[in-house]
């Protein structure tokens, strides 16, 4: 009997709008995710303060707990405050750092995870990993996908911009990531899963070509639901290849070798991204991605984000070390240090030309 359909994991609930986050006690009622109101608040120390103040008093019986920062640790010791105490669902309201803290403990404790996110830096809101500082640097941990995504576009436009454009960053970089899940498919054979790839590729295309920007809600709108559908996407695909290719490696280089003075996830997407695109002879690609990463306001150049030229060549060269096993264009290229810097000079005479 062949397998008809498949079923993809995914949130009940998907709430993207202006105002979204003044009903959540009625959508978690609604979506029978909290029926009693017994609700675990993960939240920053920062802004987190201010929306427990504007939820608590609509939200009687849930506790809230304060997350220092994105470490393992963190992640443990929440679970621990948490355990044991019958609540329906772990609410993560915050940016990508608490989000992630609650996934992952969500997942120790095997309870519901919900999402709401106060801004929009990178596709974690709505992906089945979780990004946690550890001993080693960083690593990504696989965790069930939040059972519902609450994005209020008045709560995101309070975010610092920096925070919303490097979402841009993130969702663009899915173009690059797809050339490389079919180049290695090509090269090696590697599967390509057309649903994923789909889904990806669409939400970075809707950003890429959305003439609007960070300060109207449309532009927002389309890019909260890129961000939803590219965690979607992991979900199909089982890993990250829908949504990391060599432009991640770049990025995961630049935090390993440089952990203090690394820029946000998606700023350095976005420009490993756009060299990617160059490396791999798709000029005008890369072009439309300088273009559009320079009309928000991301840097398309490393010493944009404080990094040298000499810098930015070893970040390169070390990248493909950053994920032993994933094929992309620099792994393919195998690029000497040398070579990786006449191919950045002339991506920085194409893009200035
Ligand atoms: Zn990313």
């Amino acid at each position: 009997m062949p397998v008809l359909t498949r079923l993809i994991p995914s949130p009940v609930s998907v709430d993207i709008r202006r105002g979204a986050m003044d009903d959540l006690a009625g959508l978690l009622a609604d979506q029978r995710i909290s029926s009693s109101g017994r609700l675990a608040f993960a939240i920053s120390g920062g802004s987190g303060a201010a929306l427990r103040d504007k939820l608590a008093p609509v939200l009687p019986d849930a506790d809230w707990f304060a997350v220092a920062d994105g470490t393992i640790d963190s992640a443990v010791r929440l679970a621990d405050g948490i355990k044991g105490k019958r609540y329906d669902a772990v609410v993560g309201l915050g940016g990508g750092k608490i989000i992630d803290v609650t996934k992952y403990a969500a997942a120790r404790l095997g309870l519901p995870m919900v999402a709401v996110a106060t801004n929009l830096a990178h596709d974690g809101i709505c992906s089945p990993v979780a990004t946690l500082d550890n001993d080693n640097g960083r690593g990504s941990y696989g965790v069930p996908t939040p059972i519902a995504v609450v994005i209020d576009l008045d709560v995101i436009r309070d975010a610092p911009v920096r925070f919303v454009r490097s979402g841009i960053g993130d969702a663009v970089s899915n173009i690059s990531a797809i050339a490389d899940w079919e180049l290695s498919h090509r090269t090696n054979g590697e599967p390509v899963d057309g649903l994923a790839a789909a889904m990806a590729r669409t939400a970075g295309e809707a950003v890429l070509r959305h003439p609007g920007g960070v300060g109207d809600d449309l532009f927002l709108t389309v890019l909260a639901e890129a961000l939803v559908l590219t965690g979607i996407a992991m979900s199909i695909s089982g890993d990250t290849r829908p949504s990391s290719g060599a432009c991640h490696e770049i990025s995961h280089a630049f935090d390993l070798l440089h952990p203090k003075r690394s820029a946000l996830h998606g700023e350095q997407v976005g420009l490993g991204a756009a060299f990617a695109m160059h490396l791999r002879g798709a000029h005008e690609e890369s072009r439309l991605l300088v273009e559009v990463l320079h009309r928000h306001g991301l840097p398309v150049l490393p010493e944009q984000i404080g990094f040298t030229v000499d810098e930015f060549v070893r970040a390169v060269a070390y990248a493909p070390q950053t994920r032993p096993g994933r094929f992309t264009i620099l792994e393919h290229l195998d690029l000497s240090t040398d070579q990786i810097r006449d191919a950045y000079a002339d991506y920085a005479k194409t893009i200035s030309s």
